[in-house]
C-alpha cells in the first residue's frame, strides 16, 4: 500500500475502515477529558462500554438468587464456561472441544506443563525464546527443576543473529533438528512481549513433531492479534491471557488450547479438580476422577464468573468485527505507522532510532518496538506529554500498537507528528 504522511490521506483511510464505528464501543481513557492516543492495547486492552453492563448482570442474579444462580441466572453460572467455548473457538482456529477458559495465564501454563512436559533421562529439553517474558522464563526453569534437572542444562534459548534483534525461522528450525535427540518440548510465544516478532507457528510445531517433541505456545501477544489456526497448525497445546488484545480487563481470566489427539486421552497424567470432571455426575460427589473430553477436563475450579462475564462482552465485539477484517486493518494500521515514523526519522539525520519488529506484515501484529539510543526516555515523555499513550521496556524500547478494534488512522497520524516534533525540536536545542 502506498501511504502518505498527510492528515487527509489518514482521515481518508478512516472513512474508508469498515470497522470504525468499533471504537465507539469503548472507553477511551482521557487527562482532563481529552482523550489519548492509546498505543498500550498490547499491555492492557480498552474496556469494552458492554462490560459493565455484563457485570452488573451477574451481581444481580447473586442478590436475586443466591446460590440458585447456579442454574437460574440469566446465564447459569454452573454452565458459565460453555458461553465461551464457540466464540474463543473461532478466534483461535480450534474446535470447540480444544478451549477452554479458566484461571490465569502463568497458572494455565504450569497446567500444560504438568501433562505436556514429561522428560525422561535421554530427552528433558526444552527449546524457548531467548529473553521470553520473564513468567515463561520462571515457569520453565521451576518445571524442570521439579522434574530434577538442571535448567542451565535443559532450557536451550534461541538467541538472535549478531547484530539482528529477531529470530530467524531457519535458525529455529535448525536447533530443533539439531536437538532430535534429546528433545521434550518446544516452547514459544506466539508474538515476542518485547521485540512484537510473530513466529511461524506451523512450520515450528511441524518441525517440533519431526523432532520426536511437543510443540506448545504462549499467544497472550498473538490472541486477539493475529489470526491463528492452532487446530490446523497441529499444535498441541496453546495457553493466552484474555487482558492484553481482547480486551477482558485488568488480570482477566485466560484461554487453554489442546490438541483433540490429547483431549481425548484421559491417560494423560494431569493435575485434576472438581470441575475437569464429568459434567453429567459432577454433583455425585463420587470418588474416582473422569476427566471431561476435551480442554475442559483441564479445569480445576468452579467458573469465575465475573472475570468471564467481561470476557464473554469483549468477545461478543470480536465476533461482530471478524478476526480476518481486524487483520486486514491491522496490517494497513501498523504498516502506517511504521511509514510514518520512517518518513519522519529520514527527514532528521540527528535521530538514532531503530524499529526491531520485522518489517514483513506476516512477521509481526499490532505492535511495532523502537530502540531508540542515548535518551529514548526523552521521546517517550514527549508522547506523553502529546496526550500519547505508548509503552517503555528497559532499557531502551518503546512498543506502540495501533489496535485495529479501536485505534485509527488519525490516531497513528497524530503519532507520527508527535515524533517529527520531537525531533525537531532535538535538532534546535542541540
Ligand atoms: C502478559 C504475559 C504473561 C502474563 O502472565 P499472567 O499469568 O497473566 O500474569 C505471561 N507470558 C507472556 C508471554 C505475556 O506476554
Amino acid at each position: 500500500m502506498q501511504y502518505q504522511n498527510t492528515l487527509a490521506f489518514a482521515q481518508q483511510l478512516d472513512i474508508e475502515d469498515s470497522l470504525a464505528s468499533f471504537r465507539d464501543q469503548y472507553y477511551i481513557p482521557n487527562k482532563n477529558g481529552k482523550p489519548y492516543i492509546y498505543l498500550c492495547g498490547n499491555s492492557l486492552g480498552l474496556q469494552p462500554k458492554t462490560a459493565f453492563a455484563a457485570i452488573e448482570q451477574e451481581l444481580k442474579d447473586w442478590a436475586e438468587l443466591g446460590v440458585e444462580g447456579h442454574f437460574n441466572a440469566k446465564n447459569p453460572w454452573m454452565y458459565y464456561h460453555h458461553l465461551l467455548t464457540d466464540k474463543v473457538a473461532r478466534l483461535v482456529g480450534a474446535k470447540p472441544s480444544e478451549v477452554v477458559i479458566m484461571n490465569n495465564l502463568t497458572a494455565n501454563l504450569h497446567l500444560m506443563m504438568v501433562s505436556f512436559y514429561r522428560p525422561t533421562k535421554t530427552r528433558f529439553k526444552i527449546i524457548m525464546e531467548g529473553s521470553a517474558f520473564p513468567s515463561d522464563q520462571y515457569a520453565m526453569e521451576s518445571q524442570v527443576r521439579f522434574h530434577g534437572f538442571d535448567p542451565d542444562d535443559a532450557i536451550i534459548e534461541l538467541k538472535p543473529r549478531d547484530g539482528e534483534y529477531t529470530l530467524n525461522t531457519e535458525d529455529i528450525i535448525a536447533k530443533i533438528n539439531e536437538h532430535k535427540n534429546d528433545l521434550a518440548l518446544v516452547m514459544m510465544g506466539g508474538v515476542n512481549y518485547y521485540t512484537g516478532q510473530a513466529f511461524n507457528m506451523k512450520a515450528i510445531t511441524d518441525a517440533a513433531h519431526k523432532a520426536g517433541a511437543v510443540a506448545g505456545f504462549d499467544l497472550a501477544h498473538a490472541a486477539g492479534n493475529l489470526q491463528l489456526q492452532l487446530h490446523n497448525w497441529n499444535v498441541d497445546f496453546a495457553v493466552w491471557c484474555t487482558y492484553k488484545y481482547l480486551n477482558s480487563g485488568p488480570g482477566g481470566t485466560s484461554g487453554v488450547f489442546v490438541n483433540e489427539q490429547h483431549g481425548n486421552n484421559p491417560g494423560l497424567p494431569r493435575f485434576a479438580g472438581w470441575w475437569g470432571h464429568d459434567e453429567k455426575e459432577r454433583f455425585k460427589m463420587k470418588k474416582g476422577f473422569k476427566p471431561m473430553e476435551g480442554a475442559a477436563g483441564w479445569q480445576l475450579s468452579n467458573a469465575q464468573i465475573f472475570p468471564m462475564a467481561i470476557h464473554k462482552a469483549a468477545l461478543e465485539l470480536f465476533e461482530q468485527a471478524g478476526m480476518e477484517k481486524l487483520r486486514m486493518k491491522s496490517e494497513k494500521l501498523t504498516g502506517f505507522l511504521e511509514y510514518l515514523l520512517k518518513d519522519v526519522a529520514g527527514q532528521n539525520s540527528t535521530v538514532n532510532f531503530t524499529i526491531i519488529t520485522p518489517s514483513n506484515p506476516t512477521e509481526r501484529g499490532c505492535q511495532l518496538s523502537i530502540v531508540v539510543k542515548n535518551d529514548g526516555r526523552k521521546l517517550f515523555d514527549h508522547l506523553q506529554d502529546n496526550h500519547i499513550l505508548p509503552d517503555w521496556r528497559e532499557p531502551d524500547v518503546i512498543r506502540m500498537s495501533p489496535v485495529p478494534m479501536y485505534n485509527s488512522f488519525k490516531d497513528v497520524y497524530k503519532v507520527g507528528l508527535a515524533v517529527k516534533s520531537y525531533l525537531n525540536r532535538e535538532t534546535t536545542t542541540h
